[in-house]
């Protein structure tokens, strides 16, 4: 019935079926998940929550959103779980309203280095709500505690927020919890302690790190990254007045009907991040990230390393060029990544010295070690010179993209 968009489909499919796609941030569902997410759902009003609705006929949808919040709960170990949030972004609006008044200070790290616009961007809702101060990461490029706790003391915060878009290793929460304990009680504080955890929540959902619902009085994510489910939010606490608080910021503070079809993908979502299928893709992932970032090590590049789904290139130091012109030149030969600042940048967020790399997409299509470590020849490839011959490197990614599972059939 509708050509265009239909056009428009098959297009973005062979776009991603023909290329690698290595945005941290990105990942392909299974089919169980989209085909949840095109459910009837859709059709379904249901304002308010599982047996407190506004409207009538919602006795399937609140066994269905019951059904994907014990999901939730049950793979976060966590004991309140809301699975509304439209995106991390409202998952975050919704988590500081439920803490916070307008006004009060948020501490954050430093945007560029690996902050969300959600976390005190002046272009974001969060620096025209909130007064945000901000740690640095240490010299070495990450966290250092001791600034953490120097900060706290000195900019008295309402929250301390963990949890990044470009950080690559791991998170000390546990640390974290103890220098706002520390705080509170040396102070008499209620300083609350948030992680949003958009990023890792696939690598914690399959136990690979500290789990944040153990430190954090709450937790936010996306579900659409290295999770694999639905373009989505979802905000958990294991404290019973915050949840409450939870629920009326998202309905009706924040948001109207909720999406009871990406409810649906959810929640086949949650039960796919549940098995032993999902930690063995999770190894796979951390093995792949690390095997491609020490391969451009060999080669005389400059990585930051790896402990998760990801690493930071700097492009400047290794091949002279800025992030804005190697994320263009990759992506003529089939290979996504985007600019990212690097840690002590010098050049703006419009070019960058750095890409970010990450590996849970290209993982859930089948990707081995073997291969990973050729896509960081064919980055050093189509980096190092100044004239590579970018069709004979278009040619092997396209090889080795086509090697990979169909997008449209994967499972999880
Ligand atoms: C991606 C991301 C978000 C926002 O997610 P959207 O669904 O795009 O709104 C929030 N926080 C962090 C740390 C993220 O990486």
């Amino acid at each position: 019935m509708d050509k265009e968009i239909f056009e428009l489909e098959r297009r973005e499919l062979e776009r991603q079926n023909g290329g690698i796609e290595l945005i941290a941030s990105e990942n392909y569902p299974s089919k169980s998940v989209r085909l949840a997410a095109g459910s009837i759902f859709t059709a379904k009003y249901a304002e308010g929550y599982p047996g407190r609705r506004y409207y009538g006929g919602c006795e399937i949808v609140d066994e269905l959103e019951n059904l994907a919040i014990e999901r939730c709960k049950a793979l976060f170990g966590v004991a309140f779980a809301n699975v509304q949030p439209h995106s991390g972004s409202q998952a975050n609006f919704a988590a500081y309203r439920s803490m916070l008044n307008a006004g009060d200070k948020i501490l954050s790290l430093t945007l560029n280095d690996g902050g969300h616009l959600t976390h005190g961007s002046s272009v974001s809702f969060s620096a025209n709500t909130y007064a945000f101060a901000f740690y640095p990461l240490g010299e070495d490029g990450r966290l250092d505690y001791g600034i953490i706790r120097e900060k706290i003391f000195e900019e008295k915060p309402k929250l301390l927020l963990a949890g990044y878009s470009a950080y690559p290793f791991d998170i000390d929460f546990a640390k974290m919890r103890a220098i706002v304990d520390e705080y509170n009680a040396a102070t008499g504080s209620s300083c609350f302690f948030m992680v949003d955890m958009a990023h890792i929540a696939g690598q914690v959902a399959a136990k690979k790190c500290q789990n944040p619902c153990d430190y954090a009085d709450v937790v936010t994510s996306t579900t659409h990254k290295t999770l694999r489910g639905p373009r989505g939010g979802l905000i958990l606490t294991n404290r019973a007045d915050l949840a409450k608080k939870i629920d009326s910021a998202v309905f009706p503070y924040s948001q109207g009907g909720p999406l009871e079809h990406i409810i649906a993908a959810k929640a086949v979502a949650f039960k796919e991040a549940s098995t032993e299928g999902f930690k063995k893709y999770y190894d796979h992932v951390l093995e792949n990230t690390k095997a491609c970032s020490d391969e451009l090590v060999r080669l005389g590049c400059k990585s930051s390393g790896t402990e998760n789904h990801l690493f930071l290139l700097d492009t400047i130091a290794s091949f002279g060029i800025n992030g804005l012109e190697a994320q263009t030149r990759l992506g003529q030969v089939g290979i996504t990544v985007n600019k990212n600042m690097i840690h002590g940048d010098q050049l703006s967020p419009k070019y960058t010295s750095g890409i970010r790399v990450g590996f849970a997409a290209a993982t859930s299509r089948g990707c081995t070690k073997e291969q990973a470590e050729e896509i960081g020849r064919l980055i050093y490839d189509a980096l190092s010179s100044p004239n590579p011959d970018l069709d004979a490197i278009k040619e092997r990614v396209s090889h080795l993209a086509g090697s990979w599972l169909n997008i449209a059939e994967l499972e999880y």
